[in-house]
């Protein structure tokens, strides 16, 4: 026997909230977002889902390579664009569509000669400082970029670096700016944009973590609105039990004590897992359908929690760790995360199935 962990993914999840993104920017193509292996998923086990997308976009060039080896024949976007003048080729012979944020990358695609001219997202950086051409300096690289050869359709790209709390104007504002008069397609708008601001929404939308369930803000709360299905459920077993006295301790560093007599189940899932190190005493979790709370420290392969609510749980209880009954978002914010973390960092030692 294994032990009892095991995380279910729910591909009917993610085509539901593809769906429901589309539906809040019904005016733009869609590129699924699907890096990290699909947020922690597996590509090949969601990859279902995705039909209705017009794109799916990710990072990695061998991850780019399997989403063709899927079939999947519409557009696939480098969102990182290449590093390497291999990487052109290999974007050549799979018609990958790359972002180009610097001089550097449109240099290595002209000097591959690819034997179609790649397509490019041409990328911006109006605020957030990591990738991107300065406003100023733009519309000079689009016209180098439109005058190079290996270079087919240009589309224009940024990314916002607060729209999950504060306002993409004074980015969305720049870039309009810079862009005036330049043809092509623009895109701009990640999960939390394509929820809340329609001004952004543009010619292609690209949604990740609502896809998966998880809100932009690391919030449960701030999604309390929008009818997302969590698409990933990790669940274990109780696989021991312990009855505490007054002012015994349970785990490591002894951090929770107990007031009065308490049973504690003992969970077959630890830090080892993916569960986060940081979740605190108090983190929700449920046992055979009851909310309760994690007790005591995250170890590397169990955690512990507090069985009041349930008398009837004992040895073969089932746990949620995370999933439809407890949020990740909730799992991730009593640990000072986010879901797209959690969901990115569950541990291979997990077995993984897709349901249905
Ligand atoms: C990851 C990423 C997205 C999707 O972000 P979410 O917050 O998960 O929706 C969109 N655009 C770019 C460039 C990204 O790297």
């Amino acid at each position: 026997m294994p032990r009892p962990i095991n995380a279910v993914v729910h591909p009917d999840a993610i085509k539901h909230n593809l769906e429901l993104v589309r539906s809040k920017a019904p005016e733009s193509r869609v590129w699924a977002v699907v890096k990290a292996n699909a947020y922690g998923h597996g590509i090949e086990r969601i990859y279902r889902a995705l039909a209705g997308a017009d794109g799916i976009a990710l990072l990695d060039l061998d991850e780019a390579i399997r989403v063709r080896e899927c079939g999947w024949k519409k557009p696939v976007l480098l969102l990182e664009g290449v590093f390497t003048t291999s990487d052109v080729k290999v974007a050549d012979e799979h018609a990958l569509t790359v972002a180009v944020h610097c001089d550097e990358q449109r240099e290595l695609i002209v000097a591959a000669k690819p034997k179609k001219p790649i397509d490019i997202y041409l990328k911006m950086n109006s605020g957030m400082n990591r990738l991107g051409f300065t406003p100023e300096h733009f519309r000079a690289a689009w016209q180098r970029s439109s005058a190079s050869t290996g270079i087919g359709d240009i589309a224009l790209m940024s990314h916002f670096a607060n729209a999950d709390e504060g306002d993409v104007d004074w980015q969305l504002d720049q870039f309009d700016e810079a862009t005036r008069g330049i043809p092509g397609p623009r895109s701009l708008s990640n999960s939390a944009a394509s929820l809340w601001h329609p001004r952004a929404h543009r010619d292609w939308i690209r949604p990740g973590i609502v896809l998966y369930g998880g809100s932009p803000t690391g919030q449960a709360k701030d999604i309390r609105d929008v009818p997302l299905r969590s698409s990933m459920t990790l669940s274990s077993q109780i696989i021991g039990v312990q009855t505490m006295r007054a002012g015994d301790t349970v785990g490591y560093a002894r951090t929770y004590k107990a007031d009065a007599e308490m049973r504690i189940g003992v969970v077959a899932c630890g830090y080892a897992d993916g569960y986060p190190r940081h979740a605190p005493t108090g983190t929700p979790i449920a046992v055979d359908g009851v909310m309760t709370r994690t007790v005591g420290r995250v170890s590397m392969d169990m955690l512990t929690v507090d069985l009041t609510p349930c008398p009837n749980a004992g040895i073969g209880s089932k746990v949620e760790l995370w999933g439809e009954q407890v949020k990740i978002d909730d799992v991730a914010s009593s640990s000072g995360t986010i879901g797209y973390e959690l969901m990115c960092a569950l541990a291979r030692r997990v077995p993984v199935t897709a349901s249905q």
